[in-house]
């Protein structure tokens, strides 16, 4: 096994979890707060929690899997015991406390914030949010499942799923280090509301809980909608969403001062732009203040592979916000627009395609807001590590995926096929 320069003997996986000891406090402040509706529990909570965030951090991607190496010494050590069985695993976490899990995230949070670790953007706190879809399927359904009919083949089949609305932070970076991206909460769709609706709720209990959180907040073009433009406007918070809607007055207000008015040269990362702002528009009368909104079209050349020419790339973007201009610039406006997808390819596609979040563990609602939680939990707390307690020389040229098959070969390392049941 391999072990790291300067700890001699502590492989990663314990590294990690001593370092979530160490700065978190992870068994006696993050998991231990985590009841849950057992009566008499015969396994605490806390023990499952960390069993799942283990099981998160080496991607095992099933219960089963879980289960397979439940005897490693290394939860013996950690858990003083073996993991319990999947299917204990299952039904304790569909009746956890999320709030106790919430409360986890948020001590994280804390801690990383007094450390100063997480700083602002140009004196923006910016944070992201999106709609996630989980879990479709024609057979299984909980009542938790979100319906529709799919029209195939002149049939319609009733589909189920599960979708949620989850937020992220997104912190400036410290010179040398990669941001650290933490996964603060989540909150499920409900059948017959509409994501905005699921998305003022997970605002709410948020602003509630980290009140100066954020400052901005950045969305995809189903949130341009005045109910929650009006509701961060009346937290003081600013907004920035795509604009798409062709139909609405304040667009085709926009799109003949587009006209009308010459474009401004601009530059985002290594494309051309050209840029127009108007602030002070007054043509979406339901939002309680006048709007900004911008444009960037944008062109790049990118090198073909199949024959080596260079191709022009264009793209056009329209956003609405309420950010104050001369003070948030055209350009830093574009550069936190196009950041939106931050929580596309650095929170939905590594928790999906990394972590295995989408996994169905045990399809009951409850359950499914738990795992994900805990694996919001998880990949905070990795990374963090990642972030913080790596070498870059270490970390240098190593994928994530690396690091959690390293940390999984240490649990497997850790099993004797011999003597376990
Ligand atoms: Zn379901």
């Amino acid at each position: 096994m391999e072990t790291l320069p300067g700890k001699e003997g502590l492989t990663i996986l314990r590294r990690l979890i001593a370092y979530a000891e160490k700065i978190f406090q992870f068994s006696a402040t993050v998991v231990a707060g985590v009841v849950d509706r057992r009566r008499q529990p015969r396994i605490p909570a806390s023990r499952v929690v960390k069993s799942v965030a283990v099981l998160f951090w080496t991607r095992m991607g099933s219960l089963n899997a879980l289960e397979l190496a439940a005897h490693s010494r290394f939860f013996r050590r950690w858990l003083g015991q073996p993991v319990c069985s999947a299917d204990s695993v299952g039904r304790v976490t569909a009746m956890m406390d999320a709030e106790g899990l919430r409360r986890g995230i948020h001590h994280i949070y804390d801690r990383l914030k007094r450390n100063k670790v997480l700083p602002d953007h140009c004196g923006l706190a910016v944070a992201v949010l999106d709609g996630h879809e989980s879990h479709a399927s024609y057979r299984r359904h909980c009542p938790g499942c979100l319906e529709r009919t799919i029209h195939a083949d002149k049939t319609e089949r009733t589909q189920y799923y599960h979708r949620q609305v989850t937020l992220m932070l997104l912190p400036g970076a410290r010179p040398g280090c990669d941001p650290i991206r933490l996964l603060l909460d989540h909150e499920p769709q409900r059948a017959g509301e509409d994501e905005v609706a699921t998305a003022l709720r997970l605002l709410e209990r948020v602003l509630g809980s980290y009140p100066r959180g954020f400052d901005l907040l950045l969305a995809d073009a189903l949130y341009s909608t005045a109910p929650l433009f009006n509701f961060l406007l009346s937290r003081g918070k600013d907004v920035l969403t795509v604009l798409k809607d062709d139909r609405r007055n304040l667009y085709q207000d926009a799109t003949a001062l587009f006209a009308a008015f010459p474009p401004t040269e601009g530059s985002f990362r290594s494309r051309k732009c050209l840029w127009w702002d108007f602030p002070g528009l007054l043509s979406w009368p339901q939002v309680h203040a006048p709007v900004r909104v911008i444009r960037s079209q944008e062109t790049r050349t990118v090198r073909r592979q199949l024959d080596g020419n260079d191709e022009t790339l264009t793209s056009d973007w329209i956003w609405v916000t309420t950010l104050p201009a001369p003070s948030v610039s055209t350009g830093r406006a574009v550069a936190l627009g196009h950041q939106r997808w931050d929580i596309e390819n650095h929170g939905f596609n590594e928790l999906v395609n990394g972590w295995h979040a989408d996994h169905l563990y045990k399809h009951d609602p409850d359950a499914i807001e738990c795992f994900l939680l805990i694996a919001f939990l998880a990949c905070n707390i990795f990374q963090a590590f990642f972030a913080l307690n790596l070498k870059p020389q270490i970390r240098k040229g190593r994928t994530r995926a690396f690091w959690s098959s390293l940390m999984a070969a240490e649990i497997l390392d850790g099993v004797n096929p011999a003597i376990s049941p």
